[in-house]
């Protein structure tokens, strides 16, 4: 364990690539402030981080979704931490259905979750950084942000709009020496199928190339500090989705089999 005196705000830090984005940040010396619904779990992986890396972690109990409480959360992140160094917007929902199907509750959700809460902490944490002129903010985006797909329009949307964000927010942010990095993954074997397909039809379909949360998480942690524009995994759904930019009617006939799995 290396220590250094870094503090990380990672949200959604009670299951999948969130807890594990904590043990390999941990692992690296950072001091933690982990967000997320389920306390119990918060607490628990905070315990076990500190006892195996003797790092400081504190817990923030929020619901997302709710922007009162999730503002009044920031509010006392920032008056309880003196400097944040990182910020790992990380904390996302899905529900994989067709948009007929989908409830205008769900994709309330989706939208607050996935993208206006990123904004909010980024409202929050921000300032501070520019205040100390260094910092690094880190969207977990998805493939679903560059490559729309049948099933997931709301999902989607609500990807697309964190890429958008983090692009804007990197060019105003670069004089002021902070950098900007959104994470695009394609399937990730965490329980996040849960929510967006019970039925297991999705996570079977793309079995053979689900990534590991603990992989991306350590490409993450280990380009902080630098000037990363995009990490997108797995590398040929990064080079397909920038054949669909290029040629979007031509690659959904290539490729539309491959994109209706959901
Ligand atoms: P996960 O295991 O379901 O974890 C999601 C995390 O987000 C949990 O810690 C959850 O915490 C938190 N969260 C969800 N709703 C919340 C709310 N209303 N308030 C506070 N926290 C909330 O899924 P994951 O795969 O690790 O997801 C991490 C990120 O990766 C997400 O942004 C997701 O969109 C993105 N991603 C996932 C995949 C995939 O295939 N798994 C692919 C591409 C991108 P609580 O339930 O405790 O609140």
């Amino acid at each position: 364990m290396q220590v250094n005196n870094k503090t990380m705000l990672i949200t959604g830090a009670s299951s999948g690539l969130g807890r594990k984005l904590a043990a390999e940040a941990a692992a690296s010396g950072y001091r933690l402030l982990l967000a997320a619904r389920s306390e119990e779990k918060l607490k628990q992986l905070a315990a076990e981080l500190n006892d195996r890396f003797q790092v400081d972690v504190f817990v923030y109990r929020a619901d997302l979704s709710d922007s009162k409480e999730w503002r009044a959360a920031l509010q006392r992140i920032v008056w309880e931490n003196q400097r944040i160094d990182v910020l790992i917007n990380n904390a996302g929902v899905g529900y994989f259905r067709h948009f007929a199907d989908t409830e205008i509750e769900q994709m309330e959700t989706t939208m607050r979750v996935n993208s206006l809460a990123a904004m909010e902490a980024a409202a929050a944490i921000i300032p501070g950084m520019l205040v100390h002129g260094a910092g690094h903010v880190i969207m977990i985006g998805s493939m679903a942000g560059k490559v729309a797909t049948p099933k997931a329009a709301v999902y989607g949307a609500s990807k697309h709009a964190i890429i958008g964000f983090s692009n804007g927010l990197r060019q105003e942010l670069k004089p002021q020496g902070i950098k900007v990095t959104t994470v695009n993954l394609g399937p990730m074997d965490t329980n996040f199928f849960d929510t967006a397909d019970p039925s297991g039809r999705y996570r079977q379909a793309s079995a053979n190339y689900m990534l590991q949360p603990e992989k991306v998480a350590s490409r993450v942690i280990a380009c902080i500090g630098k000037n990363k524009r995009e990490i997108n995994m797995p590398g040929w759904m990064g080079i397909g989705s920038k054949l669909y930019q290029l040629v979007p009617g031509l690659a959904e006939k290539l490729l539309g089999s491959q994109l209706s799995k959901k």
